[in-house]
């Protein structure tokens, strides 16, 4: 895809997870929205239930990461963006790196928080290094899409509340443009490997016991 149209697409990705943030805002939740989409196709969106489910793990990430697994699996996950307002934080990086997402697009920096700016989560090449088979290759992370609109809404949130985490540098602008960090390493052959068994696996599995998948959650 030509960079022209990437830009486009992450901008109107982007501004869905702003106005998700406001929808969660009208459900009580603090303003977080997540999409995961590929070439601007949106295959699943959430906002927190951290307030409503009583639940800290309840993030917008994880619960998108969730409903995309379910959809497509993890194999397919490598050519989808995650989009988000605010930078993942640790959980969710780990989450990410485990679900093979490829790409990464967020708003507003997390220094004390972010899976990126405070922990090495999102760029380790050390654990898609010695651990192939079970983490992705570092996503590529592209940060500040429409961080002034992504503000504003936290702002319109709760201004005084907004105020005290501007000033405590808890969550940033982290440029005017939008920065790009790309992979250093290709995927290694282990990953390839173990797609084609994950294919396999599922192949059989479908063939041989339908019924099975299907009550796979009881
Ligand atoms: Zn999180």
């Amino acid at each position: 895809m030509d960079s022209s149209r990437e830009e486009e697409n992450d901008k109107a990705m982007m501004a869905r997870c702003v106005e998700l943030s406001r929808i969660a805002v009208g459900k009580t939740e603090y303003p977080f929205g997540t999409v995961i989409a590929r070439d601007g196709q949106i295959l699943a969106e959430a906002i927190n239930h951290t307030v409503r489910d009583g639940d800290v793990t309840r993030h917008a990430e994880v619960i998108a990461l969730s409903q995309a697994q379910k959809a497509i699996g993890r194999e397919q996950l490598r050519h989808y963006t995650l989009y988000t307002n605010i930078e993942p934080c640790a959980m969710c990086a780990y989450c990410i790196r485990e679900a093979w997402i490829g790409r990464v697009v967020y708003a507003l920096s997390s220094p004390v928080m972010g899976g990126f700016s405070k922990w090495n989560i999102l760029r380790d090449d050390d654990m898609s290094g010695r651990m192939p088979q079970i983490f992705a290759n570092v996503p590529v992370v592209v940060s500040g899409v429409l961080a002034a609109e992504a503000q504003q809404a936290w702002r319109d949130w709760n201004p005084l509340a907004w105020q005290m985490i501007k000033l405590r540098g808890l969550l940033t602008d982290p440029s005017p443009e939008p920065v790009r960090v790309r992979p250093a390493h290709s995927r290694s052959l282990w990953h390839y490997m173990q797609i084609l068994f994950e294919r396999t696996r599922q192949a059989r599995a479908e063939t041989q016991a339908p019924d099975a998948q299907e009550n796979s959650h009881l």
